[in-house]
This record gives structure tokens, sequence and C-alpha cells, in this order.
């Protein structure tokens, strides 16, 4: 599988899609500047969710979030970064997207 690499706010990150992890899906760590995602979608898997890849895509948007929020130095600032939050921007993201492209508002 590939590893990609994606800037985040000047940083460079790699997301692994092939990494085995112990009870989370996906990890992102900002000293290694690592997203990484679980092979196999523990908490999605296992017959829970019918489209894991819409699953994964929001995994990956979670982690990318985590790493957007650290690099922008707002990690620290708890109620901004908790995983209830992450979790929000994850989901509404797609859609608040969809609306500023309608729009033509998006840059
Ligand atoms: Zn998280």
């Amino acid at each position: 599988m590939e590893i990609k690499e994606i800037n985040i706010l000047g940083e460079k990150y790699t997301i692994d899609e092939s990494k085995e992890l112990e009870n989370k899906d996906g990890q992102c760590d900002w000293t290694t500047k690592e997203i990484k995602i679980c092979n196999t979608l523990l908490i999605g898997g296992e017959g829970k969710l019918k489209n894991l890849e819409l699953y994964k895509n929001s995994v990956i948007r979670h982690e990318i979030i985590h790493a957007i929020l650290h690099e922008s130095g707002i990690d620290t600032i708890n109620h901004m970064h908790n995983e209830e939050t992450i979790d929000w921007i994850a989901r509404i993201f797609p859609k608040m997207l969809k609306i500023f492209k309608e729009l033509d508002v998006e840059n």
C-alpha cells in the first residue's frame, strides 16, 4: 500500500493506511509527522459499518484535523482539541465545502 505525503500548514506529513493499531483506527503523531490508519479498521470494521471506504475517509479527515490543530498551535486548548470537536469537524467539513463550492466562495 502506498504511503501518501501531504503538506499540512507547511509541514510534511505521511499517511500510511497499512498500519496495525491497537484499540483505534487512526493515529496522528505530530512528533514524527505520521498519520497512521489501521489496515483492518478495528472500530468500524467487523461488520459494524457497511461502507468502510466512507468510514476510512472520515478517520483520515479526523487525523488530519488533529495535525492541523497541532500545526496551528491550538492543540493545547482543551475545548478546541477534544475528540468530539475533531469528530464534528471531520463530519461537517465535506458538507461545508459543498456549500462553499456551490456559492463559489471556497477560496
Ligand atoms: Zn482523535
